[in-house]
């Protein structure tokens, strides 16, 4: 999937630059193998994990600003079962499938029609701000500003992970 994307979008990968973003809709070794392949990491600032539980990736050249995101073709898994041949191991058909079939049989591919997330997602690098709530400093401009008072998102109430860290009796 990766390998295909730097391909539509013209980079070399893995890239040893920032140039390109990925979005990753789930955990595990999807997410591992997307970064071997793209050089895209969340240590560098270059892998975003969104987890939807879809096993899709957003590609994003930030220079030329064009997207798209690529995701398993609906029935390709049960394509690959039929296509299994007597006493095959569901892995071995996998593997030979994705070395048989074209990009275009494998994935689905929509370009994406605006990136005007793209800013939010990656936030302000340099910005810190430190909260109301539990103290604590807040990078890249993920607090939340409103009624006077700059709070994080969990002591915010407004992310699903609710972590300690928070006031007793806090939001
Ligand atoms: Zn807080």
């Amino acid at each position: 999937m990766g390998v295909w994307a730097g391909e539509l979008l013209g980079l070399e990968l893995p890239q040893k630059g920032k140039r390109l973003l990925v979005v990753v809709e789930t955990d595990g070794c999807f997410a591992d193998g997307v970064s071997v392949a793209t050089g895209c990491w969340l240590g560098r600032r270059t892998m975003r994990l969104l987890d939807y539980g879809r096993v899709a990736a957003t590609f994003v050249d930030t220079q030329s600003l064009r997207g798209m995101r690529l995701a398993p073709r609906p029935g390709l898994r049960e394509q690959v079962q039929q296509g299994r041949r007597l006493g095959q191991r569901r892995w071995d058909a996998y593997m030979e499938a994705y070395q048989e079939l074209s990009a275009e049989e494998l994935f689905r591919l929509e370009w994406e029609p605006s990136l005007d997330w793209v800013g939010e997602l990656v936030g302000k690098p340099s910005q810190r701000a430190v909260c109301a709530g539990c103290g604590e400093e807040v990078l890249n401009g993920r607090e939340v500003r409103g009624e006077g008072l700059v709070l994080c998102r969990a002591c915010a109430g407004v992310s699903p992970y609710q972590p300690a860290g928070r006031p007793p009796g806090g939001r």
